[in-house]
């Protein structure tokens, strides 16, 4: 297939394929979809081996958002049967982080629900950032706290933070549609600031919210542009409770359609599985991790994932192995260090689930699929890890 072929050179010199080119994957049958996962698993392995990185995540402050982001179970007027705290302590998430560290996680991420935070907030984050560093040796530390004021980043890096997440989620045209109490370009200051501040920059998207696929190749040549080190790949978990309740858009087919086109923009940037992967994936999770290289261990911020041991068999089955705090993540080129960000996102060399938005899930289930093969009853709402007196599932 021409296409392929033509992506695959491209992905292995790092050059951007045409918006064409991006929308044609998607576009691929059933029948090609092998051929699709094979020729972007050529471009994973050329960057990234057959390693995947583990993240786990940490829900420092659980619902009761002001926001009203309408994929999300922690929005304004959620009625989600999710777990609502406010802040752990310090030792609290160190001892949550700890649990995910030794199931095999590179990086912990630690997520607050909110506008953004104040500067007390950022206080608290900073005593449990340097926690976590003095308990766990060789961590990275990502913190996903929302929009960011200006000197936050900064203070964020002093106290030992790697990365900073926020996710553009979809694309500008329809950004509106998904949320109205702030906008797409808020989204972006704050990664630019994340970056200014020499931290590295994860930032993604939430498929399956009903956009189009234009809409989706729109978001993933935007993060291109913005150029994060990581991208979370969340597939929405309609919650029940949400105004996305019903949207269920999403095949296995589907998904892993749009996770070979987002490796094909961003060759070389690590790729993550993030929310609804079991839900949506489910018996093809392991075809993913020829195109992801980064997945998130056990459960997500309020909803259950597949038990840890479960995602470290499915990687050892599939041929792959847990990536250890003695690699670096990104390739040479990219790399400054232990998540750096002064290489860059494809040819022009210019310089990673989202945590805050990967949370949906369903109490129950909603009653028809919008699309043929779309399934929606595989969906929990945490009840153990952060915040709980039940162990978490790293
Ligand atoms: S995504 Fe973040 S900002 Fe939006 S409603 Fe959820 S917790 Fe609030």
């Amino acid at each position: 297939m021409d296409l392929l072929n033509t992506l695959v050179e491209k992905g292995l010199r790092r050059e951007l394929p045409t918006r064409e080119e991006a929308l044609a994957v998607l576009a691929t049958t059933d029948e090609e979809l092998l051929d699709v996962v094979a020729a972007a698993g050529k471009v994973r392995r050329q960057w990234f081996g057959r390693r995947v990185k583990l993240n786990y995540l940490v829900n420092l402050k659980s619902g009761l958002c002001p926001e009203d982001c309408s994929y999300c179970s922690q929005r304004l007027g959620s009625k989600a049967g999710i777990l609502k705290y406010t802040w752990l302590k310090a030792d609290e998430a160190s001892k949550a982080a700890a649990a995910g560290v030794a199931g095999g996680a590179k990086r912990v991420c630690l997520v607050a629900s909110g506008r953004g935070p104040t500067d007390k907030d950022v206080d608290r984050v900073t005593k449990t950032i340097e926690a976590i560093k003095e308990n766990n040796e060789g961590v990275e530390v990502c913190a996903c706290l929302g929009l960011l004021t200006d000197g936050q980043a900064e203070r964020l890096k002093a106290a030992g933070a790697d990365a900073y997440n926020h996710n553009l989620n979809t694309s500008e045209a329809t950004y509106g549609n998904i949320t109205t109490t702030h906008t797409y370009a808020d989204r972006v200051e704050t990664v630019q600031q994340a970056q200014a501040a020499g931290l590295s920059a994860c930032s993604g998207l939430i498929a399956g919210m009903g956009e189009s696929d234009e809409d989706l190749v729109d978001v993933v040549f935007s993060l291109r542009a913005l150029d994060p080190d990581s991208v979370p790949v969340n597939f929405l978990i309609p919650f029940e409770g949400t105004p996305l309740a019903k949207e269920w858009h999403l095949t296995p087919q589907k998904a892993l359609r749009i996770l070979a086109m987002v490796r094909f923009v961003c060759p070389d940037v690590e790729v993550r599985l993030a929310g609804g992967r079991e839900v949506h994936l489910r018996t093809m999770q392991p075809l993913a991790l020829h195109l992801v290289n980064s997945i998130f261990l056990g459960d997500y911020l309020t909803s259950e994932g597949q038990a840890g041991q479960a995602d470290l068999e499915m990687i050892a089955d599939a041929g792959f192995e847990v990536e250890g705090t003695d690699t670096t993540t990104l390739p040479e080129h990219r790399s400054t260090g232990v998540c750096g960000s002064a290489g860059g996102c494809g040819s022009e060399g210019a310089s990673a689930g989202g945590c805050h938005d990967d949370a949906p899930a369903a109490e129950e289930a909603s009653d028809v699929p919008a699309v043929p093969g779309a399934r929606q009853d595989l969906v929990t709402v945490r009840r153990r890890g952060a915040g709980t007196e039940l162990a978490p599932n790293a």
